[in-house]
């Protein structure tokens, strides 16, 4: 009898533990099954579709080099599995652990009713693995990651298989153009062509982006300077393990190599912190801020929809909502600057630009995105306080960003770095671009003011 392999969130044949062990027993039937439902709220987004295709794509194209082929299935996934074990004749699951709540979820309905064997594989370590002397759970980094770090280096990553036998008998597979993945008219994916999705992509961006490891810690933080490896959506499909890229940095323990190792900790802190608080993607860290008194109605509306257009009247907000909107990626200096001003500049609820980034980033991950958008917020249980207000103006300055501005805002495209510079907060409107939604120190003000009225 064969087993079902069920690709989620590790779309990949190298370094793939339950695809080895699968292929060790014996036939195998790879299988992926878009469930829009089990989610709930947090559905693949938009941009993420478009990844989606193109990665299944490329998985199937490696499968059947091997002798296999990948089975697509659609609707709630306990439920499909249940009928590809009828059709297949065996119970027997194998698939990747994932910790988002709903994956959690599934997997506990599937236990009762199939042979579920669920394998590590996309983090360097279990969240739950990481404890204190007392066996207590972690919620802040740095003594975590510290204690991740003695359990490093990870095993060697495993190599892709050669060959994957299959049943004698292939259950019926959809086909994914009929899943209509990838936008029509209009088309707001033509920007997304840089992207290679799939492993094939993940490992170029790889090899693309080791020479430049030596700079990356002094270079990271400059949204023009191409210093950050473009990985995250490889990570959050699974594409490349984290132990693969682990390893690729070798024993290296420049600041650069020991920046990234510990970038790769973060997003694996994303993931013990909604381990530990499956609703931190929806609930404040901080339960004060259940009373804060966020900006609603058609004011608060009109200025949300123009931090998501990218006509804030902010230059560097801009570019970067409009980098995000074109390209389907942000660079996360922008991203902090973008998300402090939602909240801080506009006192918009986190969670409606931690919804926005979910549909439009390639890479929108549930343990990242909540961290990072509490983090920023100062909702967060590792945050510090909302009171630190970034400033655009001193960002655009300190990392000099001139020149990605003008990349991304058109509008702008002839101003030298001090006019855009300038802009920040004092502008008016050049060719189309607009005023600012609200003056820097007004809105400083009235955040602090904010902030103290939940103090009170
Ligand atoms: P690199 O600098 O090359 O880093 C390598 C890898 O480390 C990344 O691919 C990513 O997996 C991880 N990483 C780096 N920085 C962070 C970080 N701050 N937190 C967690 N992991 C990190 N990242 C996501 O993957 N998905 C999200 O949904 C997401 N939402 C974010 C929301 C906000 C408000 C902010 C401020 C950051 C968010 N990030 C998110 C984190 C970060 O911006 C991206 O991971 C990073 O920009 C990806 O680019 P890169 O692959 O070139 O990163």
């Amino acid at each position: 009898r064969p087993s079902i392999l069920w690709f989620r969130q590790d779309l990949r044949l190298t370094d793939h533990p339950a695809l080895t062990a699968a292929i060790a027993e014996g036939a195998v039937v790879p299988v992926y099954i878009l469930d829009d439902q089990a989610p709930g709220d947090w559905s693949i987004g938009g941009a993420q579709r478009w990844w989606l295709h193109h990665s299944l794509t490329a998985l199937d194209g490696s499968l059947r080099k091997r002798g296999s082929r990948l089975v697509l299935r659609r609707g709630p996934a306990a439920a499909e599995l249940e009928k590809i074990m009828i059709e297949t004749g065996t119970r027997h699951v194998l698939a990747t652990r994932c910790y988002e709540p709903w994956w959690k979820r599934i997997d506990a309905a599937l236990s009762a009713r199939a042979d579920l064997v669920l394998h590590d594989g996309n983090y360097l370590a279990p969240p739950s693995a990481i404890t204190n002397m007392s066996g207590e759970r972690y919620r802040v980094f740095t003594p975590w990651y510290r204690r991740l770090l003695e359990r490093m280096p990870p095993a060697l990553p495993l190599p892709a298989p050669d060959r994957i036998a299959g049943p004698e008998q292939w259950p019926a597979s959809e086909r994914l153009a009929t899943w209509r993945l990838t936008p029509t008219g209009p088309d707001w994916a033509s920007g997304f062509g840089a992207w290679l999705p799939g492993e094939k992509g993940a490992f170029r961006a790889l090899r693309d982006w080791l020479p430049a490891a030596g700079e990356y810690k002094t270079d990271r933080d400059f949204p023009a300077r191409p210093a950050t490896s473009r990985l995250s959506p490889h990570l959050h499909f699974g594409e490349i393990s984290p132990r693969t890229l682990w390893h690729a940095l070798g024993d290296r323990d420049d600041p650069g190599a020991e920046a990234f190792r510990s970038e790769i900790g973060w997003r694996e802190h994303g993931l013990n912190l909604v381990d530990q608080m499956p609703d931190y993607g929806e609930r404040n860290g901080r339960a004060p801020f259940d009373r804060f008194p966020w900006r609603t109605g058609a004011a608060a509306d009109r200025d949300f929809r123009a931090w998501c257009r990218g006509r804030t009247g902010y230059p560097v907000v801009d570019a970067g909502m409009r980098e995000l909107w074109s390209t389907g990626w942000m660079h996360n200096r922008v991203r902090m600057i973008t998300a402090s001003f939602l909240v801080k500049h506009l006192l918009i609820d986190w969670r409606r630009g931690e919804r926005w980034f979910w549909d439009t980033l390639l890479d929108a991950d549930f343990g990242s995105n909540a961290m990072n958008w509490q983090y920023v917020a100062g909702t967060g249980v590792d945050a510090p306080v909302f009171s630190r207000i970034m400033s655009p103006l001193l960002q655009c300055e300190k990392f000099a960003m001139g020149d990605y501005v003008r990349a991304f805002v058109p509008e702008l495209s002839r101003l030298g770095d001090s006019e855009i510079a300038a802009m920040h907060g004092g502008g008016t409107g050049i060719g189309g671009y607009p005023a600012p939604l609200v003056g820097h120190q007004e809105a400083r003000s009235r955040a602090l003011a904010a902030w103290e009225s939940l103090r009170a």
